[in-house]
C-alpha cells in the first residue's frame, strides 16, 4: 500500500517549501489499488458487493418478508416490526460474513457533516463464544446523544435524548477504511420530542409532499395508471482540489479552516485555461481510481471524472439516482475523497472557495422528478408544444422558483459560498431560470395563445467527409445560469462543494410542491368531477398563460455575470442577497414558515432552529478564520518580514560603511518597514473587532462578522500578500499558491 510518511511540518527538520516539494513529488509510485484487495474488473463483480441490497435480501430474507420491506421501499408502506427481525439477522450474518465487526447508525445531523458511533456486532458470551449484539431494536431505532448535536434551541442542554430511526428506503452498507470494516445503516435523527435534527427527515417529507401533490396533476392528465409515487431525482457533480499533503500540513489556514487566508496570486493561475478536461496527472488517477472503487463497492455508480477549469482541480459526478439515496451517497463520495487522499500523500479540498483569485468548486444539483414507473416528468418529448403535461411542470418549476427565490438563495447559503456566489466563476446570488431556445419560444407561444410549435436543433455539418453530421440541440447552453434547464432536468448550479445536497433539494421540492398543489387545484375545479378532456384542455393553457404572465421574469437568457443583468434584476424586482448575512435571515420570514409547515417539512420550531443553527455556524467559521489569521501573522508572517527588515538595515549599514549610496537600500527598507507596520496594525483591527461584544440574536452577530470583521480580513490578507512577493522565499513560512496549485 503506497503510504507515506506525513508528518506536520513544524516536526520535519526542514519545513522550508524545497523540503516539501522534494517529498511531495517522492510519493510512493506503487500498486493504487492494494488498498481494494486487487478488485475483479468486471464492475458487475464488484459493484454494490459492499451493499445490503435489494438483490441480497432477496437470496437473504423469507420471501414474505422480502415482499413486504420491498413496499415499504417503494411505496413508503408502514415496517412491520416481525420484518425488522428476520432482517436485522440477516444483515447482521451478511455483514459479519463480508469482515464487519461493527456497526453504526449513520446519520446528517445539522453540523452538515455525517455522524456515526460503532458499536460491536458481537460480545463475549463469557464462556469462551460470543452472543449477538444486533437484534431488530438495534437495526431500527438507536439512541445517540443529541446534546452534542446542533438543535438550534430546540433543546436545552440538558436535554439530551435523541434518536436514530432507520430508513429502510436507503441501503446498508458497509464501511471500509484500512483494517476496519463497518456495517452502515442510514438513518434519520430526531430529538425525543420528534423534531428532526438532522437534514434527512425534511428531505423525505418534501419528497412526500411533492409526490402527494405530483399525483395530483397525473391523475388529472390519465397518467397515473400503476403509478404510485413520484420520487425527485438527484445527480450531483462535485469539485474539488488537491493539494500536496506536506503543503497542507505546512499551512495552518488549510488545516484549519479548508481555505488559504493568505497566499499573493501566481504569475500563472488559470489564465490559459489549460487545465480543463486536461489530461489527469499520474498521482491524481491512481487516486481517482482508489477514490472510485471504494465508491463503486458502496454502491455509489460514479460515472464521470476529469480535471477541472482550475489548476488543481478535478470532478466527480455519479449517475442519477433517487433523491434521498443520492443526497446519502453524496455524503459518501465526500468522505470517500476526503478518506482515500491520505493514502497517495493528497489532501481533498472541498471548500467552496480554497484560494482567492482561482475559480471555487461548486456542485451542480442536477434535479428532475419521476414516477416510480419511471418516467421522468421533465422529459419534453419531440413535440413539446404538444405535451401538455410537460409544459404543467414546467411552469410549476418557473412559479416555484420566481415565487421563491430568496428562500432557494437561502438554501445554499453559507460562509464559504460567500466566496464563491457572484464571483466571476460562479452564478450570482440572483435565481434565474435560463430555459433554452427551444422552451423559451414554446413559453412565449403560450403567453400569447396556444402554442402550434417545437423548433428543431436540425443537424451540424462538419464540413469533412469522414466526419459524421451531428444532430443538434435546439439550443445552446448557458453556463452562467444558477438554474437552467439541461434538456431534461435542472442544473441547480449555486451548491457549493462542501454542503450536503439534503437541504437545497429540500427547497426545491417543498417549492414545486406548492406550485403543484396551487395548479392542481385551479384545475381541479375548472375540470370537475366529469372529467371533460375539453375542459381540461381550456384550463391548462389558461392556467398556464397566467403562469407565464406572472413569473415570466424570472428568464433570463443572458450573460448572469454581467453588471447590466445585475441591474436589470433589481428592475424586475428580483431579491439579490449578496451574503449569508443577508441570505440566512430570509428564513424567519412569515412566508417562508407559512410554506414549510404547510406541506409539514418542518414545523415552525423546526425552521426557527435552522435560522439559528445557520447563523451561528456563520459566525463560528468567520472567527476561527479571523483567528487564524491573527496567529499566523503574530507567529509566522510579521516573524518573516521583520527578519527580512533586519536584513535590509544590516544591508543599509554595511553600505554605508562602504561610503556607497546607499539611498535605494534605505528606500527599499523604509517601503518594507511600512509594509509591515500596516500588516500588524490591521491585525491589531482584526482582533479587535473579532473581540468586540455586541448586544442582538444571532442575526446580529452574524451581521457584526459579514460587515465589520471580514472586511478587515481582507486588509490584512491584502498586507500580507504584498509581503510575499517581496520578502525572501527561504523567510516566506508558507509554501505559495504556485506549491500548492502546481505541484501534482
Ligand atoms: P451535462 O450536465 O453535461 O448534461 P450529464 O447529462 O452527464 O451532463 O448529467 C450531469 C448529471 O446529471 C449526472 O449526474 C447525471 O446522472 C444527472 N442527470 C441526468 N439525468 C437526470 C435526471 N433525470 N434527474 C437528475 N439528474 C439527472
Ligand atoms: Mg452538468
Amino acid at each position: 500500500m503506497p503510504t507515506k510518511e506525513l508528518a506536520p511540518a513544524s516536526l520535519t527538520p526542514d519545513t522550508g517549501r524545497r523540503a516539501a516539494i522534494a517529498a511531495a513529488t517522492r510519493w510512493p509510485q506503487g500498486d493504487a489499488s492494494a488498498g481494494h484487495a486487487h478488485v475483479d474488473s468486471r464492475l458487475d463483480n464488484f459493484f454494490a458487493s459492499d451493499v445490503f441490497s435489494a438483490r441480497v435480501m432477496q437470496k437473504r430474507l423469507p420471501k414474505e418478508d422480502f415482499k413486504s420491506l420491498m413496499q415499504t421501499i417503494r411505496s413508503g408502506k408502514p415496517l412491520n416490526p416481525d420484518v425488522a427481525r428476520t432482517v436485522a439477522a440477516a444483515m447482521k450474518d451478511w455483514a459479519i460474513e463480508n469482515g464487519a465487526t461493527h456497526y453504526c447508525h449513520w446519520f446528517q445531523p445539522l453540523t452538515g457533516l455525517t455522524a456515526e458511533k460503532h458499536d460491536a456486532l458481537v460480545i463475549p458470551d463469557g464462556q469462551g463464544g460470543v452472543l449477538s449484539a444486533f437484534g431488530a431494536n438495534d437495526l431500527v431505532q438507536g439512541e445517540p446523544d443529541a446534546s452534542s448535536f446542533p438543535s438550534g434551541g430546540l433543546r436545552a442542554t440538558f436535554e439530551a435524548r435523541g434518536y436514530t430511526a432507520w430508513d429502510a428506503t436507503s441501503p446498508a452498507f458497509l464501511m471500509r477504511s484500512e483494517g476496519a470494516v463497518v456495517l452502515c445503516i442510514p438513518t434519520a435523527f430526531v430529538s425525543w420530542n420528534g423534531e428532526a435534527l438532522d437534514k434527512k427527515t425534511p428531505l423525505l417529507r418534501s419528497i412526500d409532499a411533492l409526490s402527494h401533490q405530483a399525483m395530483r396533476i397525473l391523475k388529472l392528465f390519465g397518467t397515473d395508471k400503476g403509478v404510485t409515487r413520484v420520487n425527485t431525482t438527484l445527480g450531483p457533480e462535485q469539485e474539488y482540489f488537491l493539494v500536496d499533503a506536506n503543503f497542507f500540513y505546512s499551512r495552518p489556514d488549510l488545516m484549519t479552516c479548508g481555505r488559504t487566508l493568505f497566499g499573493a496570486a501566481p504569475p500563472k493561475g488559470q489564465q490559459l485555461e489549460d487545465h480543463y478536461f486536461g489530461s489527469i496527472p499520474q498521482r491524481v488517477l491512481a487516486y481517482m481510481a482508489d477514490v472510485e472503487t471504494a465508491l463503486y463497492r458502496m454502491g455509489v455508480p460514479v460515472k464521470t471524472r476529469h480535471n477541472e477549469v482550475a489548476p488543481g482541480q478535478f470532478e466527480l459526478a455519479p449517475l442519477f439516482e433517487d433523491a434521498n439515496v443520492a443526497c446519502d451517497h453524496q455524503m459518501l463520495i465526500m468522505e470517500t475523497l476526503t478518506r482515500v487522499a491520505h493514502r497517495f500523500g493528497l489532501k481533498a479540498l472541498l471548500h467552496e472557495k480554497p484560494f482567492a483569485g482561482i475559480n471555487g468548486s461548486g456542485k451542480h444539483n442536477n434535479w428532475s422528478m419521476c414516477t416510480d414507473t419511471g418516467v421522468n416528468l421533465l422529459d419534453p418529448q419531440d413535440q413539446t408544444h404538444t405535451n401538455m403535461q410537460f409544459l404543467v411542470f414546467l411552469c410549476a418549476v418557473i412559479a416555484a422558483v420566481d415565487t421563491h427565490a430568496d428562500l432557494l438563495r437561502t438554501s445554499v447559503a453559507s460562509a464559504a459560498n460567500d466566496h464563491r456566489l457572484g464571483a466571476n466563476e460562479a452564478p450570482p446570488a440572483i435565481m434565474s431560470i435560463f430555459l433554452g431556445d427551444m422552451l423559451e419560444d414554446i413559453i412565449n407561444q403560450i403567453e400569447t395563445g396556444t402554442p402550434n410549435r417545437t423548433l428543431a436543433g436540425g443537424a451540424l455539418s462538419l464540413g469533412a467527409r469522414t466526419l459524421p453530421d451531428l444532430p443538434r440541440h435546439a439550443g445552446d447552453r448557458n453556463r452562467t445560469s444558477p438554474f437552467a434547464f439541461t434538456g431534461n432536468k435542472f442544473e441547480f448550479r449555486a451548491v457549493g462543494s462542501s454542503a450536503t445536497c439534503a437541504w437545497p433539494n429540500t427547497v426545491i421540492n417543498t417549492i414545486v410542491a406548492e406550485s403543484l398543489d396551487r395548479i392542481a387545484t385551479e384545475l381541479e375545479q375548472a375540470v370537475g368531477a366529469d372529467r371533460d378532456a375539453a375542459k381540461l384542455h381550456a384550463a391548462v393553457w389558461a392556467c398556464l398563460q397566467k403562469l407565464v404572465k406572472q413569473h415570466k421574469r424570472v428568464l433570463f437568457a443572458g450573460d448572469n455575470y454581467a453588471a447590466a443583468w445585475h441591474e436589470e434584476a433589481v428592475k424586475r424586482g428580483m431579491p439579490n442577497l449578496k451574503d449569508s448575512a443577508e441570505a440566512i435571515p430570509v428564513l424567519r420570514d412569515a412566508k417562508v414558515g407559512a410554506l414549510l409547515t404547510k406541506y409539514a417539512v418542518l414545523s415552525q420550531d423546526e425552521v426557527t432552529s435552522r435560522a439559528n443553527i445557520q447563523a451561528e455556524k456563520f459566525v463560528k467559521e468567520v472567527a476561527i478564520e479571523a483567528e487564524t489569521a491573527a496567529s499566523m501573522v503574530r507567529t509566522m508572517l510579521a516573524p518573516a518580514a521583520r527578519a527580512y527588515q533586519g536584513q535590509l538595515a544590516a544591508v543599509v549599514t554595511a553600505t554605508k560603511s562602504a561610503g556607497a549610496d546607499t539611498t535605494r537600500a534605505a528606500a527599499n527598507l523604509k517601503s518594507l518597514i511600512e509594509m509591515v507596520d500596516e500588516l500588524e496594525a490591521a491585525t491589531d483591527e482584526l482582533e479587535k473587532k473579532s473581540a468586540e461584544h455586541h448586544a442582538g440574536g444571532p442575526d446580529d452577530h452574524m451581521r457584526h462578522y459579514a460587515r465589520h470583521v471580514r472586511p478587515v480580513m481582507a486588509r490584512v490578507r491584502s498586507a500580507a500578500d504584498a509581503l510575499e512577493k517581496l520578502v525572501p522565499a527561504n523567510l516566506w513560512p508558507l509554501p505559495t499558491y504556485k506549491d500548492l496549485l502546481f505541484v501534482k
